[in-house]
């Protein structure tokens, strides 16, 4: 008889990979990814059947905030419906994206009657511009009750619109941002959209006044890095808590894990690379430029990438790439776990956020050029982000804050909970010698030598690889690093758009004022340089974030160390370190604080989840185990009493089995206990309590389950462990 356990392992060995199609035409001829690329999106500012009037006018509209004349909206909607019908689709939803940290969407069929009763299909313009679904559902902190539950969708021009295939039938979907009766945003897009305005205005501002007249407007540039582990189904099931929480709260890791540095870049094993096949076409079709795919450091874990677009878009993309994965990963029979710590003890999953922004004729603020000592432009944006991030980096933390991620920042492999920016050497004795007065001279160095004649000479990179810091420079764009896996990142982009546009706003005063007094450009733009410089190079680390030096350094500096999510949180209580995001009218106040109840309350509740899956695992899997183990243990050493034997090797392991399950039954009960006592009247006091005295308490417990996973013999232990859910595939 062969247990659960070996029963799923021999499941999960012998699966066969799944293998579709390749895809080709009617003659046989391979597609090119070119050719279906984007099939199954439709963007009106580009559809050839809208008149390029209208096109003109959505493009308008989208940046001027004036409204979509009726007519228009109708050819729009007439358009949209017949491209989406001619793709097979029969429902229509809107999309958005709720505090929830996922995505929303109702379904309508696309269907109505004409006056004598005769089926037809319709979209009209209402149904494409706003929906009306129920808001007292969906997480509102308690900004609104729920007997005026009105909300409403309305359609962001800006984002295309996609179909979503289902097995037997498809659904068009219309990106749409969310919010209250009262115009109040219970969605992320809307501040998104909000951050992004307010940043192209003083970034298209900066760029008149020191002279670039062919600007209109400055896009936000974002390329997000996903991070993810794939785990066998069967595993996956026989772990209530990966089901209930995305997270093994107890498992030992394996001998092997990332110490020899083999899985990242490494071969990717086939099943694998099947389903990273079929996740690309899913993607392409859907207009989701995924561009690279590999392996990342922990087993078990991979990472994709697309190309970069516009942060509005790029937010609603990450979005629809996470929900891919897991609809992919499922056709695949493996489960993708998007949480930041799946796994204890071994890497974690991030998103790192690549940031920069870009103007109208292909000007990216953070190319530093050939010769970056004397871009003072680029300089100057570097110098406003510095101060951005000295100003606002309790704010930065408070936006990546989850439970989440709390297992991840400042674990030793992802960067610390302290936000400081990396800029590399060369940036970093550019920008000193500036302040100093003094003047930069480059090393000549810029080719390495690879003493191998027959490789083709490589640049040296302005600035090298700095994976210990939250917030990177990495040549021609920050990566903020610290960005959670799992999480929208909607919300932490719109809380740097808008703090880096609060600097830039200054800044052009500061540039104004030095361009009346009859300094140059050049000058205005260096006296940024060293004013920004000067104040806030406290925020600058280039050395190794993940060292106790640091915690010390940071802390002699005076930058704020948040470790838990309440600690982050209480940023949102504190109207000195939030006015920046209601000056800017990106939030209002009373959406600040729905976020504020909205995030606490889902700390606690997800924190909940996770004590309630582990006592019941530890009393019906682990107790269990180890207690069949235990009599079994007890019935060897009295029939070898019986015949005289030695046993002492048996009553050994016995008390070291009864001494854990005694120390896990304690663990249990006292965890149990304080999980009874906890209330959701003061969340923030709630929260702090969690963190500071029931999370050790699970961790106690935790510790002993993983004292008898290591006793209790392979053929008597049920739950999956480490090994089998990050090799068996
Ligand atoms: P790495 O592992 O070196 O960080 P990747 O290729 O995995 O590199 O990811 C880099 C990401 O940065 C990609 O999504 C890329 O498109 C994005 N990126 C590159 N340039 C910019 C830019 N100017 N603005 C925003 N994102 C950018
Ligand atoms: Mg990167």
């Amino acid at each position: 008889m062969s247990t659960i356990r070996e029963q799923l392992k021999l499941k999960a060995i012998h699966r066969t990979k799944r293998k579709i199609p390749p895809m080709k035409d009617s003659h046989g001829k391979y597609l090119r990814m070119s050719d279906y690329y984007g099939e199954n999106v439709f963007d009106v500012r580009k559809a050839p059947s809208i008149p390029e009037k209208i096109r003109k006018e959505i493009a308008e509209v989208s940046r001027s905030g004036r409204h979509l004349s009726k007519e228009n909206a109708e050819v729009i909607a007439k358009a949209v419906m017949e491209w989406a019908l001619d793709k097979g689709a029969s429902h229509f939803c809107h999309w958005f994206q709720p505090l929830t940290g996922g995505t929303a969407e109702k379904h309508d069929a696309m269907l109505s009657f004409t006056a004598d009763g005769k089926p037809i299909e319709k979209l009209s313009a209402s149904m494409l511009l706003q929906g009306e679904p129920d808001a007292s559902s969906f997480p509102h902190g308690g900004s609104r009750s729920t007997f005026e539950a009105r909300g409403y969708t309305s359609w962001d021009l800006t984002s295309p619109l996609f179909l979503i295939e289902g097995e037997n039938g498809k659904t068009l979907c219309i990106p749409t941002a969310f919010v209250s009766y009262y115009g109040d945003a219970l969605d992320v897009k809307t501040p998104v959209l909000r951050s992004i305005s307010y940043l192209d205005a003083a970034a298209t501002k900066f760029l008149h006044l020191i002279g670039h007249n062919k600007t209109t407007h400055v896009q936000v540039t974002v390329g997000p890095e996903q991070e993810y582990f794939l785990v066998d189904k069967a595993f996956y099931y026989a772990r209530p808590d990966l089901v209930m929480g995305g997270r093994a709260l107890f498992g030992n890791k394996t001998s092997r894990n990332q110490q020899l540095e083999d899985h990242y870049f490494g071969t990717i094993s086939e099943r694998v690379l099947a389903f990273m096949q079929e996740l690309d076409i899913e993607l392409h079709k859907l207009g989701i430029s995924s561009k690279t795919r590999h392996n990342e450091v922990a087993p078990g874990q991979f990472e994709v990438a697309p190309i970069f677009s516009e942060g509005n878009v790029a937010a609603d993309q990450n979005m629809l790439l996470m929900s891919t994965l897991r609809k992919v990963a499922e056709k695949h029979d493996m489960v993708c776990l998007l949480h930041e710590k799946p796994f204890a003890g071994i890497n974690g999953s991030g998103k790192h956020l690549n940031w920069s922004m870009s103007d109208n004729t292909g000007l990216n603020f953070l190319d530093p050029g050939h010769d970056p000592q004397n871009n003072h432009r680029f300089l100057a944006v570097v110098a406003m982000i510095i101060e951005a991030l000295a100003r606002h980096g309790d704010a930065l933390r408070m936006a990546i804050a989850s439970h989440g991620n709390d297992h991840r920042l400042g674990a030793n492999e992802a960067p610390p909970s302290i936000i400081s920016i990396y800029l590399g050497d060369t940036l970093n004795k550019i920008f000193e010698s500036i302040a100093g007065g003094k003047t930069f001279t480059p090393s000549d160095k810029t080719y390495l030598d690879l003493g191998a004649n027959q490789l083709t000479q490589l640049m040296m990179d302005n600035s090298d690889r700095n994976r210990t810091s939250p917030f990177a420079f990495t040549g021609n764009r920050f990566e903020f690093r610290a960005v959670g896996s799992s999480q929208a990142i909607g919300f932490p982009l719109s809380i740097l758009n808008t703090a880096v546009a609060e600097v830039m706003h200054e800044s052009n005063r500061m540039i104004e004022a030095d361009l009346k007094a009859k300094k140059s450009v050049d000058e205005a733009l260096l006296n940024l340089v060293r004013k920004w410089y000067s104040k806030s190079h406290r925020v600058v680390f280039n050395g190794d974030g993940y060292s106790e030096e640091w915690v010390k350094e940071a802390a002699r500096r005076g930058l704020p160390n948040f470790r838990t999510t309440p600690e982050a949180l209480k940023v949102l209580a504190d109207p000195k370190a939030i006015s920046f995001l209601t000056e800017s009218k990106v939030f209002s106040a009373s959406e600040l604080t729905t976020r504020y109840n909205v995030m606490l309350e889902r700390y606690i509740k997800c924190r909940e989840i996770e004590f309630e899956t582990l006592l019941s695992m530890i009393n019906q899997q682990v107790l269990p185990c180890a207690l069949r183990y235990r009599r079994s243990l007890a019935m060897t050493i009295k029939a070898l009493k019986d015949i005289a034997a030695d046993t002492s090797v048996e009553v050994d392991i016995h008390h070291k089995v009864e001494s854990s399950v005694a120390q896990l039954y304690r663990a249990t009960h006292n965890l149990a206990e304080e999980v009874k006592k906890i209330t959701h009247d003061d969340l923030q006091k709630t929260s702090e309590k969690i963190a500071k005295t029931v999370m050790p308490l699970s961790l106690e417990a935790a510790k002993f389950c993983n004292e008898l996973e290591v006793l209790v013999p392979e053929d008597m232990w049920e739950i999956p462990k480490f090994y089998d859910m990050l090799f068996l595939r």
